[in-house]
């Protein structure tokens, strides 16, 4: 089956006893064993629920994976591919990584005797310089948080492995309706499902996704023993959400690209970072690991006076954190995504104060441009 296909019918056949359609919610924390001799295969739901196991199912199967397990958050996904780490590790991060993933690097995973060194994904030979003989894991995702540069999978995934890492990878950006980072020589998917997967603004969730069996029964043991779960409930809004995975990417893609079309030609702008314009510097990679280019961008203002005003007019685009729903949201990322590093820190990803980001939405596209318009005017 093909992907749009598998996001609807992977696990999910109607239930056996009353042949519902959509599997029934089992908001339950226990069930019964039928007998001492017979362990069920679901007893607890910490340990595993029939709404988290559909879920799974479906998740690995659009990230061409064998076994993916879900979580409470897309961090605590993050801090269970961590959990491969002991002490005395040495973990390689790229320059361009999500807030929250730089903040356990920053604060919590020093304090567990695991040391960090950053290195740059756009050139991957700097990750010999910084290479030790404990170094165990890297980290990195495309495209990246909030300025959108993208890098090529394969070759950072290709150089980490030379090094015998365990390559991780935030796939939440692109979601696997655009791209499928296993399929390129990475061994650990993460996704905050919070965004495009459950894609409604209405959960929070996280996912790891893998190939290899050891890796996925060391994922699934990790959320069991620490018990950092998602409810049945959210399970289910997730899996109601990734059917339509396919086409609101489609969708978000095409709108956002309208959008940077729209901002690129308007004076008001000094620069539009979107992969899917030709004048982006990264345009090619993205072009032969996306099948598009998704529905984040971000943006220069002539001043930090000019941003901030209009991320406070816009009246469609919605003023808040986080990515990935139907609605389309404006962030400002000093504040908002990346208040945990300092200015420099900042300035040194390319993320000066001048700029948005964008999550655009599967509104009618004329909408989103007639209100930035009103916005900048
Ligand atoms: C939001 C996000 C996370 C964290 O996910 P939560 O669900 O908020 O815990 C991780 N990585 C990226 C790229 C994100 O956008």
């Amino acid at each position: 089956m093909r992907f749009a296909t598998r996001a609807l019918r992977i696990g999910q056949e109607p239930d056996p006893k009353y042949r519902a359609v959509i599997q029934p919610l089992y908001q339950s924390s226990t069930f019964a064993w039928a007998d001492l001799d017979h362990i069920p295969a679901i007893d607890y739901t910490r340990c595993q629920n029939p709404n988290r196991e559909t879920l799974e199912q479906v998740i690995a199967s659009l990230e061409n994976g064998t076994r993916a397990t879900v979580y409470s958050s897309g961090m605590s996904a993050i801090g269970a591919a961590f959990s491969l780490l002991q002490k005395g590790d040495h973990l390689l991060m790229a320059t361009e990584i999500y807030g929250g993933t730089f903040r356990i690097a920053e604060k919590w995973l020093p304090r567990q005797g695991v040391s960090v060194s950053s290195f740059c994904p756009h050139n991957p030979l700097t990750i010999r310089d910084v290479i030790r003989p404990e170094s165990k894991m890297l980290i990195f995702e495309t495209p990246a948080n909030p300025n959108l540069r993208v890098c090529d999978i394969r070759a950072v995934a290709a150089e980490a492995k030379k090094h015998g890492l365990i390559v991780v990878f935030d796939n939440t950006f692109a979601s696997p309706a655009l791209q499928n980072p296993l399929d390129l020589g990475v061994d650990i998917v993460v996704h905050s499902t919070t965004k495009y997967i459950a894609g409604h603004s209405d959960i929070i969730g996280g996912a790891t996704v893998v190939k290899d069996e050891e890796l996925g029964v060391w994922l699934y043991e990790y959320a069991k023993a620490w018990g950092c779960v998602p409810s049945p409930f959210d399970c289910w809004l997730s899996l109601r959400g990734v059917k339509t995975l396919g086409i609101r990417m489609a969708q978000h893609s095409s709108n956002a690209l309208a959008v940077a079309e729209f901002l690129e030609k308007h004076p008001g702008v000094a620069k539009v970072h979107y992969p899917g314009l030709p004048t982006h510097p990264d345009h090619q990679i993205a072009k032969s690991q996306m099948t598009s280019f998704g529905g984040m961008l971000a943006v220069e203002f002539h001043s930090v006076e000019a941003a901030r005003k209009v991320a406070e007019s816009t009246k469609v685009f919605i003023l808040a954190e986080s990515l990935g729903g139907v609605e389309s949201l404006i962030a400002y990322p000093p504040l908002m995504s990346h208040a945990t590093m300092t200015e420099e820190q900042r300035l040194e990803r390319g993320i000066p104060p001048t700029m948005l980001r964008l999550s655009v939405g599967i509104e009618d596209p004329a909408d989103l441009i007639e209100d930035l318009e009103q916005a900048l005017a």
